[in-house]
Formats: structure tokens, sequence, C-alpha cells
């Protein structure tokens, strides 16, 4: 396995693997590698010839500079995992490589990235999109696997790479979970252990806003207040916001319908345990 940590040498593997015919699936990380990113790089083999996975903890799309220092950072571990799920490369830049000194150009998401996420984590989604393209013109990937997790953020990128020509094709993959339904996520191991067992209540919430509209319920208000009811419940937690939303457009929706038989809506949570903010979401299917 090739590890690269400036953007010439990644470039010219790329380059070089492409001239032979390959293709290449990538899947963007900030390193403290769990199960759901192994689940993304499962996938990213069905889409390509090699994965190629970037381990880098981006400080331009942490509105919180505690969040950014508290981050995990187990880069040789990490390496190592990759190496073990059969990688071909990984993209590691510095970071004073990625975002050299007078580095001052950016990419400016549109209306997607207004709301929720946007919305609570000022400059966030600035900084993801100027990342992600840049980790793009480092890979030149042919595809690129997300996760259903970050859901907002799997629109915007999508969004992007059709608004910025970049080529590369955008595949979701489902959120992947701890046996309690929790969604796996770097953050999860700064919880203490009573905050780990109450993050359950995300899930749970989010669980009992699908059965009630499975149920036919089609109010937007009943819906998120069976996830804000769940979590308030839980003592530990703390509900930021929680919408149901158009998965598409990410506009709040009032009313829940069935359109052309596709997914009718998404039902998007944020919540605080303690000092770490979890998101998580689920579509729901009427
Ligand atoms: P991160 O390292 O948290 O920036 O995440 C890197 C990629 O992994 C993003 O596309 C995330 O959406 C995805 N991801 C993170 N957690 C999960 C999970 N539990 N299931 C599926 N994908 C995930």
């Amino acid at each position: 396995m090739e590890v690269f940590d400036t953007p010439e040498a990644m470039r010219e593997w790329s380059d070089g693997r492409h001239r032979l015919g390959t293709t290449i699936a990538f899947v963007p990380t900030m390193g403290a590698l769990h199960d759901g990113h192994r689940a993304l790089v499962d996938e990213a083999r069905r889409h390509g010839t090699d994965v190629v996975v970037s381990i880098f903890v981006n400080r331009l799309q942490f509105n919180e500079p505690s969040d950014f220092d508290n981050y995990p950072k187990p880069f040789g571990d990490d390496v190592e995992a990759c190496r073990r799920a059969g990688v071909a490369a990984v993209y590691a830049p510095r970071p004073e490589t990625m975002y050299p000194p007078g580095f001052q150009t950016y990419v400016e998401p549109g209306r997607l990235a207004e709301r929720f996420e946007g919305e609570h984590r000022p400059g966030h989604f600035r900084g993801v999109t100027t990342v992600v393209c840049k980790l793009f013109t480092a890979v030149r990937p042919d595809v690129a696997v997300f996760g259903q997790k970050d859901a907002q953020q799997l629109a915007i990128i999508a969004r992007m790479s059709i608004d910025l020509d970049l080529g590369v094709r955008i595949v979701a993959m489902p959120t992947v979970r701890e046996h309690d339904g929790v969604a796996m996520s770097s953050r999860n191991r700064r919880l203490s252990a009573t905050e780990r067992r109450a993050a359950a209540c995300i899930w749970q919430g989010l669980e009992s806003a699908s059965a009630l509209a499975s149920a036919g319920e089609s109010s937007a208000t009943a819906i998120a207040d069976a996830v804000r009811r769940r979590v308030e419940a839980e003592p530990a937690a703390r509900i930021e916001y929680v919408a149901v939303v158009d998965p598409h457009s990410f506009e709040p929706i009032d009313h829940i319908g069935r359109v052309d038989g596709q997914s009718a809506a998404l039902v998007v949570v944020a919540a605080w345990l303690g000092e770490v903010r979890l998101i998580d979401n689920i579509v729901i299917t009427t």
C-alpha cells in the first residue's frame, strides 16, 4: 500500500494507474477509522479497481477549535487499518501542505448548506466543499463514496460535483450502526459510559418517527415531535434540532407524501451528549 502526503505525488500515482486502465474509487475520511469507514471501503471496492482513502482532519470545517483539538487522531492505527482492508493508497497531506501560507481560495456551497448543519456550524460546509474539492483534485477519482449518516454533506458534495464539472460519481452508503442503533462515529470515543448508553435515544427517536409515519401519520410536526420526546426524556441528552426535510433540497416539509415511488422524506437530528455533538437521520418511506 502506498502512502502519499503531497498532491503532486498523489496525482502522479493516480495518473499512472489511470493510464493502465484502472478506475479509482475514493473514500475521504478524517481518520479514527471505525466499521462505518470500513463499509465505505468495501462499497468503494465494488465501484473501482483501486481504492484510495484520505486521512485528513480538516481544521477548516471545525467551527469550534476545541472540537478540532479533541478530535481523535490515531494516524498509525488508521494506516494499518487501511492496509488490512486492502486499500491501494492512502492520501494523508499535512495541514501546511493542504493550506499553505497565503491560502485564500474557497468553494462556497449554495442553498443546500444554509440550514441545519450549515446554520448550527457556521462555515462548516464551506470547509467541507473546499477540502473535498482539493482532495478530488489530488486523488482524481472516478467514484467517491460518502456516508448517508452525514446526509446533508452527501447532498452538498453530489451537487458540487455536478456544478463544478468535477466528473466524480458520488455513491451513498447507508449508515452503519452499533448493536443498540447508535450511528458509528469517531466522536463516540469521547462519550462517557453514561453518555454512550444515553446516545441510543437518538436512534430510538428516529425509529419511533418512522413507525409513526408507517402507521399513517403525515404531519411533519407530529413526526419530529416523536424524536424530540424520546431525546428529551433522556437527562444526559439535549436536542439541538430535529426536522422533517425533502431528501433532495433539504427544505423543511409540512406533510409527508410519496413522490413517484421515491423516499418521501428525511428526518434529521442533532443532539448533544455532554460535550459531544452527534447527528443522525432516517429515511421515511411511507
Ligand atoms: P468522517 O471521518 O467522520 O469525516 O467520515 C468520513 C466518511 O465516512 C463520510 O462520508 C461519513 O459520512 C462516513 N461515515 C461516518 N460514519 C459512518 C457510519 N456510521 N456509517 C456510514 N458512513 C459513515
